[in-house]
């Protein structure tokens, strides 16, 4: 979380506090904060309703934790089986539709004109949707001979 997510933190919190009838003070907030900062924002949201659903009481920040790492594990499992993400709709990357490919066009001497062409997308390494199909295809085609044992792709 960096500072500018302090307000959607805010919110978390006030959630979690709704949901367990508990009221914390501004200093145990900032405690919260300072323990939980290196979660990432979308992660730290996506744990406050496995909380409300999980915990009676205001969860302590090694509670938060645990339901950060299922947050994230769950994030990974729907890139991995390419279910939409509710907060997200449409593709990770609107550039290739999580393809890898962009399309283009380009000049080809021989033919004389402009021809449909496509190049590797610049969202490659960081589109998990991508790399979950990257993931399912190196799967599905294992090289073999003197190409045995070497990744298909970057
Ligand atoms: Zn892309």
């Amino acid at each position: 979380m960096k500072p500018e997510d302090e307000d959607r933190y805010a919110r978390g919190m006030a959630r979690l506090m709704l949901a367990t009838d508990k009221k914390l003070t501004e200093a145990r907030i900032d405690l919260y904060w300072e323990r939980l900062k290196d979660v990432p924002i979308e992660i730290f949201e996506e744990a406050i309703p496995i909380l409300i659903d999980q915990v009676a009481t205001f969860p302590r920040v090694p509670i938060i934790r645990r339901a950060c790492d299922e947050a994230e594990r769950r994030r990974q499992y729907r890139a991995a089986r390419y279910l939409p993400d509710p907060d997200r709709e449409g593709a990770f990357c609107s550039v290739c539709e999580d393809t890898g490919w962009k399309r283009g066009r380009m000049w080809v001497e021989l033919y004389g004109k402009e021809v449909d062409c496509v190049s590797p997308c610049a969202c490659r390494k960081g589109n998990p949707v991508w790399r979950a199909k990257l993931g399912a295809a190196t799967n599905a085609v294992k090289p073999e001979g003197r190409f045995a044992g070497r990744p298909l792709f970057d």
